[in-house]
């Protein structure tokens, strides 16, 4: 087979006009970036939400991560397409903007891949609409602003050590998780110690996918915690009064962006918060549009059903127009004989032992999201390797559990790959659920970390270290002990620990650190060793990128 990026670069994109009349947008009510991608502009976007209509919601999520490859934004767009060219229903897809620092470090994009990807794929995955340079820019902005109110004025006595913004980069670069700024002559501003996290993982792209218009993401970017004085007073945004710069700066990133599949099925791609150390889902903003739109919407939440699809259940859901209809759950054969050998040597050849192994963890995953009280069905995403027998074997052991499952190609198929697959899940989305939360929104925060450890991890017991208690206490100072909690997590494991694979039990979780993340409104809950900045890897993706001279990109993937 082709790679993606020939197959994408293959396909005769229609104007992205054509794309937007699918879901009655006209031509006046998108802002164009090429013939390809297009903003959705402010009077269209207020229009179309204040419309009654909310389509279906349907969240894809998957089985632990593994080096053997999942495909969730693969099974999302293949879905896509087969929901609107299959079962001819109006549907929308709404999937998260790649961030451009992996794409140069471990091969793998965010754009799908083989038959079921979404176009044009390098854009998406490079510059796209300027997106991410906008975060970086107003990250950036916000910290030189920050160290130059101490530098010319310091009245509130802002503590130049405990200053908690990070300074941001789209860029894989471990030399900047630890930086000393201000060095030199005293016209350089105030020494002291700072850091970069990816920009991704920055407050303010949390506050871009969560914020619901202009109005609330000044609201939100002025809620954002600064650092603390020198006798322990929280300093926020609005303190300085920085937040309708950033807002303004941020103002045409919060418009949804509008591409297409392979299939010219109509996709809202649009923000990319990571899900082991945020939120994980793409913006509100767009989920809402695409509900008020189609009839049927394709969502994603990143890493594991533990990670991004816990966080989309207890988290995400609660700022949507309404709460998901059904879920589904990826998994493949190889991951879960993964899971069982924890090697990717012999995934090729075929092994029922190691798979029935496996399933320990597709099984705690599944059995987790029907815990949400929605209807639970797993996508089998067929690899070229897998045989009869184990597709056969997986099946049968899913549905012994009583879980609906079909084994689907969409990577090489496109819509046709999952067909029946595809009005199973429409019919349990028909049907919808009885959704409740794992937790209680009143819930303090160790309630909270509680039961998302023992109930979705499935841990034992929960450790804090002293700093973490110390970080509990300040934030009750605060007043924002009932905020909901993002976990910060190893993707590979149940565990803090990315060692242990399949599905452990009796073990307990390390909390290391928290973080408010007040315009955001949640607290970050740090457990294991977690960075918020990636390095490059030996061989970097990056050697195997080139242009030619008519700027035509390879080597994506
Ligand atoms: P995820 O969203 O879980 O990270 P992706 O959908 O981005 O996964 O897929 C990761 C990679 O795996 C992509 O390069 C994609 O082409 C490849 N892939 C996904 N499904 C299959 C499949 N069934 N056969 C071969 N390759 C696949």
């Amino acid at each position: 087979m082709e790679s993606d990026i020939k197959i994408a670069q293959n396909t005769k994109e229609l104007p992205i006009t054509e794309i937007a009349e699918k879901v009655n947008l006209s031509p006046d009510d998108i802002e164009l970036y090429g013939n390809d991608k297009a903003k959705i502009s402010w009077p269209a976007i207020n229009r179309v939400m204040s419309n009654d209509k909310l389509g279906k919601l349907i969240l894809v999520t998957s089985i632990s991560p593994t080096p053997a490859g999942e495909g969730k934004s693969t099974i999302t767009i293949g879905l896509g397409d087969a929901f609107s060219n299959q079962l001819h229903k109006n549907t929308m897809i709404a999937l998260r903007e790649p961030s451009m620092g992996p794409v140069f470090g471990l091969k793998g994009g965010a754009t799908g891949g083989g038959y079921a990807q979404i176009i044009p794929m390098e854009d998406i995955n490079l510059h796209f609409t300027g997106d991410m340079h906008a975060l970086t820019s107003a990250i950036d902005t916000l910290a030189a602003l920050v160290d130059n109110y101490i530098y010319q004025d310091n009245s509130l006595n802002l503590d130049p050590d405990r200053i908690v913004l990070k300074r941001g980069i789209d860029v894989n670069d471990r030399t900047l998780r630890k930086i000393t700024i201000g060095q030199g002559s005293k016209f350089n501003g105030v020494e002291h110690d700072a850091s970069f996290a990816i920009t991704v993982a920055n407050e303010l792209m949390a506050i871009l996918c969560l914020a619901t218009d202009i109005n609330d993401l000044k609201k939100r970017i002025g809620n954002m915690l600064v650092g603390f004085t020198t006798n322990d007073q929280p300093v926020f945004v609005k303190d300085l009064g920085f937040q309708g710069a950033i807002a303004a700066l941020l103002s045409t990133a919060l418009k949804p962006n509008l591409v297409q599949t392979l299939e010219h099925t109509p996709a809202l791609v649009h923000g990319g918060p990571f899900a082991n150390i945020a939120h994980g889902a793409n913006s509100v903003m767009a989920t809402n549009l695409a509900l008020h739109l189609g009839d049927y919407v394709l969502t994603e939440a990143g890493f594991g059903a533990d990670l991004g699809g816990q966080k989309f259940m207890d988290f995400v859901s609660k700022n949507l127009a309404k709460k998901p209809d059904a879920v589904a759950v990826v998994a493949t054969v190889r991951a879960l004989k993964y899971q069982a050998e924890k090697s990717t040597e012999n995934l090729a050849n075929e092994n029922l032992d190691a798979l029935e192994k496996g399933f320990a963890n597709l099984d705690r995953h599944m059995k987790n999201m029907a815990k949400y009280g929605l209807p639970v069905m797993v996508l089998i995403n067929q690899f070229a390797t897998d045989t009869p027998a184990e597709l056969a074997k997986l099946k049968e052991l899913i549905e012994n559990e009583g879980f609906t499952c079909e084994v689907v190609s969409y990577h090489d198929d496109g819509s046709k790959g999952g067909v029946e697959a595809a009005q199973k899940l429409a019919n349990l989305a028909d049907k919808g659920g009885d959704y409740h939360s794992i937790y209680n929104d009143d819930d303090d925060l160790k309630v909270k970390i509680e039961k998302i450890a023992k109930n979705i991890y499935g841990a034992a017991n929960i450790e804090y270290s002293e700093k973490a208690e110390k970080q509990l206490e300040e934030i009750k100072a605060m007043g924002k002990d009932k905020l909901p909690v993002i976990i910060a997590k190893t993707q590979a494991s149940f565990t803090d620990d990315k060692n242990q694979l399949g599905a452990p039990t009796n073990f307990t979780l390390h909390v290391k650190d928290l973080a408010l993340k007040n315009g955001a409104n949640f607290v970050v809950v740090a457990t294991g060793h977690i960075l918020d900045m990636p390095g490059l890897p030996k061989h970097p993706a990056a050697l195997d990128i080139d242009v030619d001279n008519n700027g035509k990109i390879s080597g994506l993937f």
